[in-house]
């Protein structure tokens, strides 16, 4: 099967209102070309330098989404660029990314990153942390980045239970805030393995990559 056609049925397959996000990760420039000519302008990756690499090569008019997680002294690579960063998970990130910003005359999208999963390993804010970051005085006179919502990962796991229930706290954080705020409009959730009930508990932005380019 093509790329072109993964792409098709994927984004037939899927509501209107939800916002793909190819994840090209490891993928080459020629693969991400093929989505490209599709019709796709919105792709993810989750390394730095790999993102910086394919921005340079690739049409400017891809809209480039870091996913994965960032180190403070990498922001300045991405910042001349980047459209959305999914991950980030403190106020120094975040003042590090405003700051960067700054220095381009840009505003990029910030989602915060929330722990839903059971494993430890993943990154993110507990709902407490993401609420004080978004409260905070300092973050709110940040003029160089918007925070517009919410990304999480579920537990890599076949029982989908437990899957479901992760995307359902996730939206009931979401909805919370995106009552008070009309800024909040984007709930980052579902990949490859779990998009379909990431919409069926109300994602409205999916990223997936192996279902679109092939099996990494
Ligand atoms: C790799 C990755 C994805 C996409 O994974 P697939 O299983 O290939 O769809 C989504 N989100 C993040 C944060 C990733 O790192």
């Amino acid at each position: 099967m093509s790329i072109a056609v993964n792409l098709k049925n994927l984004l037939e397959s899927i509501p209107a209102h939800v916002r793909l996000i190819a994840v090209s990760k490891t993928k080459t420039n020629e693969m991400v070309m093929e989505a490209y000519h599709a019709g796709q302008r919105a792709f993810g990756e989750n390394m730095v330098q790999e993102l910086v690499k394919k921005q340079e090569f690739l049409p400017k008019d891809i809209e480039w989404h870091l996913i994965g997680h960032l180190q403070t002294n990498k922001v300045k690579y991405i910042a001349p660029f980047v459209s959305m960063i999914h991950s980030v998970d403190s106020y120094k990130l975040l003042h590090e990314i405003n700051k960067r910003a700054a220095q381009h005359n840009r505003v990029i999208e910030c989602l915060l990153q929330i722990h839903i999963a059971r494993e430890e390993t993943k990154f993110g804010l507990d709902v407490e942390e993401a609420e004080a970051l978004f409260r905070s005085e300092e973050v709110r006179k940040f003029q160089h980045i918007r925070i517009s919502g919410f990304m999480g990962m579920a537990t890599n796991t076949d029982n989908q239970d437990i899957v479901r229930n992760e995307f359902k706290t996730l939206k009931d954080i979401f909805e919370r805030f995106a009552r008070e705020n009309q800024t909040i409009r984007f709930l980052s959730m579902g990949m490859s393995s779990d998009y379909i009930i990431a919409i069926e508990e109300g994602s409205n932005m999916i990223r997936v990559g192996s279902v679109i380019f092939g099996e990494r």
